[in-house]
């Protein structure tokens, strides 16, 4: 018989105490408030070129982006779609689009164009902003649906708009009223089941989530006006979006923007410009520890590492430690749907909490976290797992056009199923312990096995698939196939792998296929993943 918790045993709050968040109102004005006093300072500074944007500048700019979308045609809470790798142009697109009152649906530029073109027929972009060297993956599309592409860089390939072009001085055009209520984000995420789904975040979620991290006269003020932020994680993600670029605009800082990691280049520009906060995921991490490069920079500058996105186990932290003995490094826990961040390391504080590691932080302020029985929903108390609910206005709004998915994520009181499994320890520290939901986390990527059962399945040879996380090293996890050949067919694993390849990014590859005469699956026709998942840890799965 379970016993009977009260509320204050089962609803776990911050440390800190919640602090006043002034969350109705449009993004870029909560993040350009102190503009006056931050002017001059560097914003973004491009580590490829070395340029450097001022706070003033940025805000400039942006705000001209915005005049220049409402010359293209682009309406109030339209969409458009930023296929950008990061880069300054990434910056203003976004900015430019919340201050429009327009969407950004942020997407990996090395997706296929069905990946692509199926996120932006998905969320109805008017605009795809890009980099020449995407253009051909867009231009059929774009065509065929009438969206206009406009392209960063020079020579401009031919059918697009010039970035330039919504960069130029213009007429200044009258501010829109914005609702905090609108839709300024629509990162793309598969939640806990089913293909990736548009994830509606408003102007006050993000205002909610940026402030849980950063805001308030307390000791929670991880970052500061001096920080140089190093932006390697791509800004498509909502975690980079938000912990690194957001939250380092509303503070203050500089943000040294990276295309892409590559660890010899990054550990040049962390020495060049003195970096002092580190948002990495577990593969940096391990990358770093492994690297012999590292121990010929200069990198005492860096004060915090924060990992991000997916597991990191103790070995980990502790040989990361012995590489950086003056850093702080600590996790975050986040989720797409939940703003991200749900929570975060106290080592970080100003006046920072002793955390064990392993632990991915304590619930963020303005926040509610409980811990429910999978099989009950009850909730439980501390030092019991169970599924990672989370409550409170950072938030997603619901995914779009999605009313039974999203009915399926947030419950009636408002609960956010977050589709993870863990703890919350005496000390409030939370430990995931492992996952309910089906996604895969590859070096921090999602991977939805729903969207590569549906093309295993499309393959004649193929009667039926299911796609399931492996272990490994370097990724973290990688996904495996399950494969029932149709009847009469001698399709070898190397066919399949090379049919998923041609048709997904490189992360979504195959690692390995199975094959087997059933698929294990639910009287409701419901695959029977842990058994599967269970089935890899025998030699012979
Ligand atoms: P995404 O929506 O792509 O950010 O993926 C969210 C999921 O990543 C979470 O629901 C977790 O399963 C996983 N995740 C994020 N942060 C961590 C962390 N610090 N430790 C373990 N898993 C994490």
């Amino acid at each position: 018989m379970g016993s009977y918790l009260t509320p204050e045993e089962t609803i776990f709050r911050s440390k800190l105490p919640d602090i006043a968040i002034d969350n109705r109102r449009p993004l870029h004005d909560y993040c350009f408030e102190r503009l006056a006093d931050l002017g001059d300072r560097p914003c973004l500074i491009d580590g490829a070129s070395g340029a450097v944007m001022s706070y003033a500048e940025v805000d400039l700019a942006s705000r001209r982006v915005a005049a220049g979308l409402l010359r293209l045609g682009v309406g109030r809470r339209e969409v458009i779609m930023i296929l950008l790798r990061n880069s300054p142009e990434f910056v203003l697109a976004f900015l430019g689009a919340s201050r429009h009152g327009a969407v950004a649906t942020t997407a990996n530029p090395f997706y296929t164009p069905a990946e692509i073109h199926k996120q932006a027929a998905d969320a109805g972009a008017r605009v795809i902003v890009t980099e020449s060297c995407y253009v051909d993956k867009v231009r059929e599309f774009a065509r065929e649906r009438g969206v206009v592409v406009v392209c960063v860089d020079d020579p401009l390939p031919e059918g697009c708009r010039s970035f330039s072009e919504l960069t130029k001085e213009a007429e200044e055009t009258e501010e829109e009223e914005i609702d905090a209520d609108e839709v300024v984000a629509l990162p793309y995420s598969s939640g806990t089941t089913g293909l990736p789904k548009g994830v509606m975040l408003t102007h006050r979620s993000l205002i909610t989530s940026v402030a849980q991290q950063v805001d308030g006269d307390n000791p929670n003020l991880y970052f500061r006006k001096e920080d140089v932020l190093l932006c390697v994680l791509p800004l498509f993600h909502i975690y980079s979006l938000n912990s690194v670029l957001l939250c380092g605009l509303r503070v203050g800082a500089a943000i040294l923007l990276m295309r892409r990691f590559e660890i010899s280049a990054m550990l040049e520009l962390v020495q060049l410009h003195r970096v002092t906060v580190a948002p990495f995921v577990p593969p940096i991490v391990l990358e770093f520890v492994k690297s012999s490069l590292v121990d010929g920079y200069d990198l005492s500058s860096i004060r915090i590492v924060m990992s991000g996105a997916a597991p990191m186990g103790k070995e980990l932290e502790d040989k990361f430690m012995a590489k950086l003995p003056n850093a702080t490094l600590g996790q975050g826990y986040g989720m797409t749907e939940a703003g991200p961040v749900l929570a975060m390391c106290l080592a970080f504080a100003r006046e920072p909490f002793p955390v064990k590691s392993g632990a991915c932080g304590t619930v963020v302020r303005n926040a509610e976290l409980k811990i429910v029985d999978p099989d009950t929903g009850l909730p439980l108390g501390r030092n019991k797992s169970g599924e990672i609910c989370i409550r409170g206005e950072q938030i997603m709004k619901g995914y779009l056009n999605d009313p039974e998915a999203t009915k399926n994520t947030i419950d009636e009181e408002g609960w956010l199923h977050t589709g993870d499994i863990g703890l919350v320890d005496d000390d409030d520290e939370i430990f995931i312990v492992d996952r309910l939901k089906e996604i895969i986390k590859y070096k921090g990527f999602q991977v939805a096995p729903a969207e590569l059962e549906a093309l295993l399945i499309a393959h004649h040879d193929i009667a039926d698939a299911a796609v399931v996380p492996m272990k490994d090293e370097a990724a973290g996890e990688i996904p495996v196939a399950f494969v029932v050949r149709s009847n009469g067919s001698q399709i070898t694993d190397d066919e399949i792998k090379q049919y998923v390849s041609k048709r997904v990014i490189f992360y979504k590859r195959i690692g390995k296929v199975f094959f087997v005469e059933a698929i294990p699956k639910a009287p409701s026709g419901k695959i029977l993943r842990k058994d599967l998942r269970s089935r890899l840890a025998s030699p012979f799965p």
